[in-house]
């Protein structure tokens, strides 16, 4: 079975096409800038050399007919033909309360997508335009939903509910859902695995920390709290969302600064987090660089991100009851020595010891506590791709034996 998996945000496409015989992915790439001037195709089929191509992509079924084309092509392609292509896997971003699992589209879960649109409106629709596209030019091939928000479903209300009246959560469905979700679930069922024991006798941490960033309290297995909430802006600070604020800022910001409602969400999404803190960058490694020289708002920035990371884990300890296992994962917890060891730092009364040696390493599976270390400490890189390969590859055999 070979699965192409498509993730579509509002100007990007990313894809991998990956032989689920032995899990190997034989192609990937990525296009930028959709709609705009430059837009550009980078595609890659392993053992075979990167290929750029600019060209004009004025939207998204563009978009895939050219990553289609290059996927056939005889000279930088992975395939002979489309018949090749089993099935196609899309990562959508909000499945609401509707979707605890990924699910075969059909006609009515797209129409029911859409209308998650409302709470999602940036990155739905981009996801709806990209099953358009594939369905258009494949019409025959299944296709599946792997949604964000799945795998939070199973927080109990205690945790997901707001403050607000419960009308609110009611009529407008307005709750925390969390996203990241196939990255916690890949990475937390990976760390049962290291440790050998079932997901179901664990109490797992995992801190997806990159760009964007989030955490979940994994409790035998499930999600029963996270950070991010009815949005992804919520939680921590991060490369350009601001995280957690007084939700009174809002009012007072938008009157101060003569802003609508979506101006006030471009500046929240885009313009603040350890970018707007430091006034240097959005990528920790420049903001690493000009601590090190001496600048004292990029040191902020990221003495506040491993602060904040480490109340959640404070905090997520308190609701399960201690913890077994702290999982590391995504660009800065993969890559970032540094930020790791500074975040495990004064979490000795948790029974949380890292080992400096074993903590320098980057990309790899593998535990960086010490042997003495009460709780576990794992760096897991996520694999976001696989989990929707691997449940588009379910359901549609599924659908082979029916
Ligand atoms: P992601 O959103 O998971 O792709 O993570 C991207 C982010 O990871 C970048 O913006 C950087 O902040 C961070 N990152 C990647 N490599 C490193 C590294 N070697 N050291 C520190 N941070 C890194």
């Amino acid at each position: 079975m070979k699965i192409f998996v498509v993730n579509c945000g509002s100007s990007s496409i990313k894809y991998q096409l990956i032989d689920m015989k032995n899990e190997s992915v034989i192609a990937k790439g990525l296009i930028e800038r959709i709609g705009m001037k430059g837009s550009m195709l980078t595609h890659t089929t392993v053992g075979k050399d990167k290929v750029k191509l600019p060209s004009a992509i004025p939207d998204h079924v563009d978009g895939i007919k050219k990553i289609l084309a290059a996927l056939v092509n005889e000279k930088y392609g992975a395939l002979t033909s489309l018949s090749e292509i089993d099935a196609v896997g899309h990562r959508v971003v909000h499945g609401g309360e509707k979707y605890s699992a990924s699910v075969l589209i059909d006609a009515k879960v797209l129409r029911t997508v859409d209308k998650l649109s409302e709470m999602a409106p940036l990155h739905n629709p981009p996801n709806i335009a990209g099953i358009k596209a594939c369905k258009k030019l494949m019409p025959k091939v299944p296709q599946v939903a792997v949604f964000d928000t799945a795998f939070h479903q199973t927080m109990p209300p205690v945790a997901y509910m707001y403050g607000l009246k419960y009308d609110e959560y009611k009529k407008s469905g307005i709750r925390r859902y969390g996203f990241h979700g196939s990255s916690h679930r890949y990475v937390s069922a990976y760390a049962a695995k290291m440790l050998k024991k079932p997901a179901s006798k664990l109490r797992i941490i995992t801190c997806h920390l990159g760009n964007g960033s989030s955490i979940a309290a994994v409790y035998k297995g499930k999600s029963i709290d996270t950070s991010m909430g009815f949005t992804p802006l919520a939680g921590l600070i991060m490369g350009t969302r601001c995280g957690d604020i007084d939700p009174a800022v809002v009012p007072v910001l938008m009157a101060k600064k003569k802003l609508d409602p979506a101006a006030m969400d471009k500046y929240m999404n885009k313009e603040c987090g350890v970018l707007g803190v430091s006034g240097v960058s959005s990528d920790f490694r420049d903001l690493e660089t000009a601590a090190a020289k001496g600048n004292a708002r990029a040191q902020l920035a990221l003495d506040m991100f491993c602060y904040q990371v480490k109340k959640y884990i404070g905090a997520y300890a308190a609701v399960m009851d201690g913890v077994d296992a702290i999982v590391f994962t995504a660009g800065v917890g993969e890559n970032d020595i540094g930020t790791r060891a500074k975040i495990c730092e004064g979490l000795d009364y948790l029974g949380v010891k890292l080992d400096k040696k074993r903590n320098n390493v980057r990309g790899e599976a593998t535990e960086i506590s010490s042997a003495k270390s009460k709780v576990k400490v794992l760096l897991i890189p996520t694999n976001e791709e696989l989990v929707i390969a691997r449940d588009t590859d379910k359901i549609c055999k599924g659908l082979k034996k029916k």
